[in-house]
């Protein structure tokens, strides 16, 4: 009754129901796991709270990955939002923070959410845990974000991939700010239609990236690239709110991301064999591995 694989579908329950993509989300994943709403919350309320240490992790206590690739970098960008002449807001920037921290806490093989993913799992924590904490909004407001995050995640799971080996790394930080920018547009007071014009922009900034970590580890590059999704997320969540709407609508941005997924070389599909990760650096960390060259 609930169920969803597409914007389209997603738009017309919500009018419908006469009610946001977040309660959507909610009853959805009532009907499917067949939970009572305040266990389904209560669910998503643990998940919060994982993202929330992942964060506090990175940056009290900051811990180098193997063979020092990351570690550090949040703490720096906490310590910048006391700089003057930033170009980025401070709400900008700690979402930044918040998004590194949870990425050097995943390289270091600390806890944190996969939300999607690991690889893409900054950007939502990072986007709406800064929001929230910056703006003073509700728990409700950001647990309400997060099930409307997962709703696109959802959509793209269905119409595409979350898998960075199909897909590359638009199916994982790609899909991840699509998530978050569609949820914080909602915490904002967003409609279902601006929510899903903000994944829209935000999908279609990271359109055709590749996945090309550095020795196959979750390290280089993924953590800054989630760093700068966080911005891309908040700027996409601004575009749409501003009025500024995607020509292009968010199912036929997932078809896109499909039809790139199945062009893209194997080599730029998490195998290590393409991009960063045949750069001399990348070849260099690829012998300290003890990974065989590359032919
Ligand atoms: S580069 Fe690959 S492993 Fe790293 S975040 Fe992107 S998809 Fe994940």
């Amino acid at each position: 009754m609930y169920s969803f694989s597409t914007a389209k579908d997603l738009l017309k329950l919500c009018k419908t129901h006469d009610t946001g993509i977040a309660d959507i989300a909610i009853r959805y994943e009532m009907e499917y796991s067949q939970r009572h709403r305040a266990e389904t919350i209560a669910r998503m309320r643990k998940i919060k709270n994982v993202m929330k240490d992942a964060i506090n992790e990175g940056i009290n206590n900051p811990r180098k990955s193997a063979f020092r690739m990351s570690g550090g970098s949040a703490p720096k960008l906490i310590k910048a939002l006391r700089k003057k002449k930033m170009a980025m807001s401070p709400l900008a920037l700690r979402a930044m923070a918040y998004a590194t921290a949870t990425g050097e806490t995943n390289a270091a093989m600390g806890r944190i959410a996969a939300f999607p993913t690991a690889g893409g799992a900054g950007v939502v924590p990072g986007v709406m845990l800064a929001c929230t904490e910056v703006w003073k909004m509700s728990e409700r407001k950001l647990l309400n974000g997060l099930f409307t995050a997962s709703a696109i995640g959802k959509i793209i799971a269905e119409g595409a991939t979350l898998s960075a080996a199909a897909g590359g790394c638009q199916a994982e930080v790609g899909a991840a700010i699509a998530m978050a920018t569609a949820g914080v547009t909602e915490m904002r007071g967003g409609t279902p239609k601006q929510c899903l014009n903000a994944a829209s922009l935000g999908l279609k900034s990271y359109l055709g990236i590749v996945c090309d970590p550095l020795g196959g580890l979750v390290a280089v590059p993924c953590i800054k690239r989630n760093t700068l999704g966080a911005a891309t997320a908040l700027a996409a969540s601004d575009a749409s709110l501003a009025g500024i709407e995607s020509f292009i609508p968010f199912d036929e941005v997932v078809m896109a991301m499909k039809n790139i997924a199945k062009i893209m070389s194997p080599k730029l599909r998490e195998t290590a064999l393409g991009g960063l990760a045949v750069t001399p650096t990348g070849l260099r960390i690829r012998k300290k591995i003890g990974l065989p060259p590359i032919k």
